[in-house]
């Protein structure tokens, strides 16, 4: 796997390290809510065991697959539900934990879809951003790290559903893709 990799972006540290940050960071925020973190599967997932681990309160976990990529690296705009949540949200503060914010466009569908469930408040923790290629203005409220506009790979994230056991972030060589 390591071969078809350019280079690694973020270490294993790197990574573990900044994790835990946002991890305090968010207990800070939430100390005494009824919190509910949701996973977007199946990017955010590496993301989403870690990050919960540093989160020493309270709280539920939930699950949801949506589709935002076919096959391939290009975002078809287009975000259909895979698996909904288990449990209602209603009243209750969510912690969307996303893996990557690119367009923005899965994001915005899964915040307006999410809203309209009546929950108390809506924040985002993504790992990475990369605003290079912003198409809606989606803000986030946790950002692991800011990167170029390169295709990544790794701690979840997949190419063709490959390199998500990576324990680390690295960029794709393009004639694997190719
Ligand atoms: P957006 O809707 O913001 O364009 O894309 C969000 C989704 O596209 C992410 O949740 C992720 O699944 C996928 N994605 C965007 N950029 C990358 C990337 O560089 N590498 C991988 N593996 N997936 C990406």
């Amino acid at each position: 796997m390591q071969d078809d990799l350019l280079k690694v972006l973020l270490t294993e540290e790197e990574i573990q390290q900044r994790v835990a940050e946002l991890g305090q960071e968010i207990s800070r925020d939430y100390k005494g809510k009824d919190l509910v973190a949701i996973c977007i599967l199946k990017g955010a997932m590496h993301f989403m065991a870690d990050l919960t681990r540093h989160i020493p309160i309270p709280l539920t976990i939930d699950f949801m697959a949506i589709s935002s990529y076919g096959v391939g690296t290009k975002t078809s705009g287009v975000v259909r539900i895979l698996q909904d949540l288990d449990a209602s949200i209603s009243h209750r503060h969510v912690l969307i934990v996303e893996d990557i914010v690119d367009t923005g466009l899965t994001l915005n569908y899964l915040i307006d879809n999410l809203e309209s469930r009546r929950p108390a408040s809506i924040k985002i923790a993504t790992l990475l951003d990369k605003p290079a290629r912003r198409a809606v203005n989606v803000t986030t409220d946790y950002n692991g790290f800011t990167i170029p506009d390169e295709f990544v790979v790794g701690y979840g994230l997949d190419y063709n559903e490959l390199y998500r056991n990576l324990p680390y972030i690295g960029v794709l060589k393009p004639e694997v893709y190719k």
